[in-house]
């Protein structure tokens, strides 16, 4: 399931038919609209126009691509989808864009009980409280795999924390 899921693609399929009608239309307003219309084309010859006409709306679908990534990576990642995808198309600039490629949040992990998509941060499930790594049995928060220590109360962990994974321990947390 969790390999399905990183297969398909980041990018929502209505996205795509968007950006070929974008294209389809972009191309029909420059060659039939925006080229005859402006006087310093007039000399062109016509296979300049024809590729000039092919070639600004690949600039128009790169951008709406770029704004589908957004969306679909926000949603995959628990982030507000919509308002990364609003911020990617008003900030100008690309500077949304860029904005969100800076703050996005890591991948979810699947909970290996019920394959909810769960905040990497977070330490239970929130929709089957199956406990998703180690926790301290001082202070009750998250700790990795591995350590001697709890670095939030500094209490000794414990052997069975240290030693093999627990049944409800994450099943994958993709790239
Ligand atoms: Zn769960
Ligand atoms: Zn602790």
């Amino acid at each position: 399931m969790n390999d399905s899921r990183n297969k398909t693609s980041v990018i929502p399929k209505f996205v795509y038919a968007l950006a070929g009608v974008a294209y389809v239309a972009g191309y029909l307003a420059m060659r039939y609209a925006a080229i005859p219309s402006d006087p310093k084309s007039v000399d062109w010859p016509e296979g300049g126009k024809v590729l000039l006409s092919l070639f600004i709306p690949l600039i128009i679908v790169g951008y709406i691509l770029l704004i589908g990534y957004v969306y679909g990576d926000a949603k995959r990642r628990l982030m507000r989808a919509w308002l990364w995808t609003l911020l990617a198309i008003f900030i100008p600039n690309a500077i949304g864009i860029i904005l969100y490629f800076l703050l996005r949040d890591p991948l979810p992990f699947y909970c290996s009980k019920c394959g909810a998509s769960v905040k990497s941060a977070y330490t239970f499930c929130p929709n089957c409280a199956t406990s998703l790594r180690p926790t301290c049995s001082q202070c009750g928060r998250g700790i990795e795999r591995g350590w001697a220590y709890c670095p939030h109360c500094g209490a000794a962990v414990t052997g069975q924390n240290r030693a093999a994974p627990q049944a409800g321990s994450p099943t994958s947390q993709p790239l």
